[in-house]
């Protein structure tokens, strides 16, 4: 990582000086080439969703993470580096994941404009249930406790981000104050529907078990609509290959709770909830995490809300 940074943080000098965009020069790029609206960045989906929904026609935003990539393997661009330090407003999750963002930050004065989403909510931390194959620790590293960076996966979090980004866009473009507050209500509006349509319908389950053969960053999600929730992996685990402790273990879940579908997430190639699925002879579903889409998604408009509304579809026909 250090090492990713100096080389980073050596081109973009070089880039900053051939460019002859440096402080006086940045204060004209982060008018968007001319465009004279703010430039919003934002590093995952659910950021940028929730951002050109409150900015509608009043602002450029533009999703840092390339369309149809694992956002934990996602490493910013000299570009990338660019962009974020010439923009207006800039959103990031500010866990695990996206940890390269402090190093980025520390080294622009860019405080104000920042918007963490992990301030934004109640934060918990980062859950091992059992049955999980666990990340080796290095040695000396001993227990930690990681936040769950995935804040955005409950509707109800999703709500809170929305604010916090519209009173961002109060303060840096107080001009367009009622388009911000009227968009944002907007989808406040929607979020609400969505958060109280997951009420309805878990309200009509018995058993509010769910197995994931796939890493579980569905915390949020889970302590809302106060479901069990089994995985292979805990939330951003880079582990592809669960123990046979693990498999057995979900098997049997699988089994004992009478289930008849495991589940993975998007851009997971789904082996581990293939092989539980097959040894109970069950089916597999895609629940969306979100993190990011597909270019054929983002293409095809797709919103945080109409991916979540997927997800609601699919329990209704996977859980009873
Ligand atoms: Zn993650």
């Amino acid at each position: 990582m250090k090492r990713l940074f100096t080389i980073l943080m050596t081109c973009l000098l070089a880039a900053t000086i051939l460019t002859g965009c440096g402080a006086a020069g940045s204060t004209a790029a982060s008018s968007g080439e001319g465009s004279g609206r703010l430039q919003v960045v934002a590093t995952n989906f659910p950021g940028y969703d929730f951002a050109r929904a409150v900015c509608g026609d009043q602002a450029d935003v533009t999703l840092l993470l390339p369309p149809g990539t694992e956002s934990h393997s996602y490493e910013p661009t000299p570009k990338d580096i660019l962009t974020v330090q010439d923009c207006d407003l800039f959103i990031y999750v500010g866990g695990e994941s996206d940890a390269w963002v402090d190093t980025i930050l520390s080294s622009l004065d860019k405080s104000a404009n920042t918007l963490k989403m992990l301030d934004c909510v109640d934060t918990l931390d980062e859950e091992t249930t059992e049955g999980m194959t666990e990340e080796e620790e290095e040695p000396g590293e001993g227990e930690v406790t990681e936040i769950d960076e995935h804040v955005w996966t409950s509707p109800a979090n999703a709500e809170l981000i929305v604010q916090a980004i519209r009173g961002k866009m109060l303060e840096l473009d107080p001009g367009n104050k009622e388009s911000y507050r009227a968009n944002a209500e907007i989808y406040l509006q929607k979020l609400d529907e969505l958060d109280g349509a997951f009420c309805d319908f878990f309200a009509t389950i018995s058993n509010k078990t769910m197995v994931f053969g796939d890493r579980f960053p569905l915390r949020y999600f889970a302590e809302r609509y106060d479901l069990n929730c089994y995985a292979a992996f805990p939330g951003c685990s880079t582990q592809t290959e669960p123990s046979a402790a693990t498999i057995a273990f979900l098997t049997d879940k699988v089994k004992s709770e009478g289930l008849t579908t495991v589940y993975y997430i998007e851009f997971s190639n789904h082996l581990v909830a293939d092989s539980i699925a097959e040894a109970t002879n069950t089916q597999t579903a895609l629940f969306n995490s979100c993190h990011n889409v597909s270019q054929q998604q983002l293409d095809a408009g797709e919103t945080y809300v109409s991916l979540m509304e997927q997800n609601l579809e699919t329990l209704k026909a996977t859980m009873k």
